[in-house]
């Protein structure tokens, strides 16, 4: 594995590349009296390429590969564990220069003994003593360089990030919609895909999504084809794979009863009636009264990509969730268990916005997440008084929004009923049938802005990397003795790179309509 094989994850790449320099070159920095650091924590939630990384290192640097999960050190045998690091070394060592790769280092790093209601786990801490005592005893020149892996660095042992140990933290994320275009080309590759399937429009269904979850989407969708005796993969087969990963098969045999199923369309509509009029709520794509995986019924939206999310957001996307209640109380007159899964996400939201964010109005400014979750263990950080004030602006968001969503559904109570109607007759429905009925939306969805932004950067960038390069022609221009024409044959295909750069910018910006699934 290289990093050709690592697509998207631009920042660690550049990272970790001075890792790869160390070893192919230790020299130029031991001469000069630097210490070769001894180990990097790669941080990132699971199927994000951590380990496809480290193996990259260690393939661009042609150098062995060894590695071992952390949750192997932990055995029921004392004495197990720290043996197994301590051979885990020694083989390194003989090895070296070589990477040695520890995935789920969360399992032995655990900060030791802070919680005693739980009882320590001796055999853990003598495994990370043995750790510890085995990454401070091989010199820094040794050559053998550490990586592990982790989604929680925030629990790890003090200890363990303290200088000449992992030192050096990579954070490894879940990729932009622009890395998913690149990963899913990459897992494309052997994929007999035909002309229907647009990259473009999958990576912006799968906001979200991990490596691995795309490389599994790729492989759902040729088996789905398969089955379905196709010679190619084409746009449905991937959008049921896209679907099944989010929800789960479906179950067109499952049988239900027409009342039943005129409640479950009412519930949905009531979502996608709610969300029409709401400015935060993603773009709907679709919505289903299929049944599917554990759901009688669903809506798809298209997930946006956001790094922080204001209070209003917050509401509209609990309104939206609570429309679905709403329209059963409103036009059955009953409400029914089906709001089980909204109601807990509701109820989620809502304590999230009390204690964690400080952005309820009675108590502001106050958040007891314990990002270490260490500190708390089974005792509250605040008092009965507080305890009662939560739950009271708990349960005000939450009716706040149940009245707000019961309203919107008031105001379009034709429109919802229709919905709801051709729902029960067709099953499936798409955006252009709700423009239909409520006219063009208010609102635009703000992935189109961010991937305007988006190909700003990558022209700014590429304006750079074109600069840089005509300033080194320039140079060589001054240094060569070569005759002045042929020199300006080279700098032409610089400045030619640039209108073709602004071409591919416009496809970027104006995205192909996104029609149906
Ligand atoms: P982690 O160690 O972070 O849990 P892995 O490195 O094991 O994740 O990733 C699992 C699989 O997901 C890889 O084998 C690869 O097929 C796919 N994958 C994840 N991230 C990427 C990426 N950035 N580029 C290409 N494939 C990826």
């Amino acid at each position: 594995v290289t990093f050709k094989d690592v697509s998207g994850l631009t920042e660690p790449k550049t990272e970790i590349q001075e890792i790869v320099e160390f070893l192919r070159n230790p020299q130029r920095y031991t001469d000069l009296g630097g210490k070769i650091p001894k180990g990097a924590l790669l941080v990132g939630p699971p199927g994000t390429g951590k380990t496809l990384l480290a193996k990259a290192v260690a393939g661009e640097a042609n150098v062995p590969f060894f590695s071992m999960s952390g949750s192997d050190f932990v055995e029921m045998f004392v004495g197990v564990g720290a043996s197994r690091v301590r051979d885990l070394f020694r083989q390194a060592k003989e090895k070296a220069p070589c990477i040695v790769f520890i995935d789920e280092i969360d399992a032995v790093g655990r900060a030791r003994g802070k919680n005693p209601n739980m009882g320590a786990n001796d055999e853990r801490e003598n495994t990370l003593n043995q750790l510890l005592t085995e990454m401070d005893g091989f010199g820094s020149n040794s050559g053998v360089i550490i990586l592990a892996a982790t989604n929680r660095a925030d629990i790890l042992d003090k200890a363990l990030l303290r200088a000449g140990r992992f030192d050096r933290q990579i954070t490894v994320d879940l990729p932009e919609l622009k890395d998913r275009v690149e990963i899913f080309n990459v897992h494309l590759r052997n994929i007999k895909k035909d002309d229907t399937v647009d990259v473009e429009v999958m990576a912006r269904q799968t906001a979200g999504f991990s490596g691995a979850d795309i490389a599994n989407v790729c492989n759902e969708a040729a088996l789905i084809a398969a089955r379905n005796n196709k010679k190619t993969v084409d746009r449905d087969s991937f959008m049921s794979a896209i679907d099944r990963i989010i929800c789960g098969l479906e179950h067109s045999s499952k049988i239900i009863s027409p009342e039943e199923k005129k409640a479950i369309a009412i519930h949905e509509a009531g979502h996608a009636t709610v969300s029409w009029f709401l400015e935060y709520s993603n773009e709907m794509v679709k919505v289903s009264i299929v049944p599917r995986g554990m759901a009688l019924g669903a809506a798809w939206y298209m997930p946006e990509e956001r790094q922080i999310t204001p209070l209003q957001a917050l509401l509209d996307q609990m309104c939206m969730t609570l429309g679905g209640r709403a329209a059963e109380e409103l036009s059955l007159g009953e409400i029914s268990t089906g709001a089980l899964n909204d109601l807990e996400k509701v109820t989620k939201m809502a304590y999230a916005i009390v204690v964690y964010y400080g952005m309820s109005e009675k108590l502001p400014n106050v958040c007891y997440y314990d990002s270490t979750g260490q500190s708390y263990g089974f005792s509250k950080p605040y008092g009965g008084e507080r305890a009662k004030q939560i739950d009271e602006e708990v349960s005000r968001i939450i009716s706040e929004q149940y009245e707000r969503a019961k309203q919107i559904i008031r105001d379009h109570k034709e429109g919802h009923a229709r919905l709801a109607e051709t729902l029960l007759t067709k099953e499936v429905m798409y955006s252009e049938d709700l423009k239909e009925i409520f006219g063009e939306r208010q609102w635009r969805s703000r992935t189109e802005e961010i991937m305007l932004l988006q190909a700003e950067r990558d022209a700014a960038r590429e304006a750079a990397k074109a600069a840089e390069s005509k300033s080194d022609v320039e140079e060589e221009k001054e240094n060569s003795s070569e005759p002045q024409d042929v020199v300006a044959v080279e700098v032409n295909p610089v400045e030619e790179t640039k209108p073709q750069d602004d071409n591919d910018d416009s496809s970027v910006a104006t995205p192909p309509p996104f029609k149906g699934v």
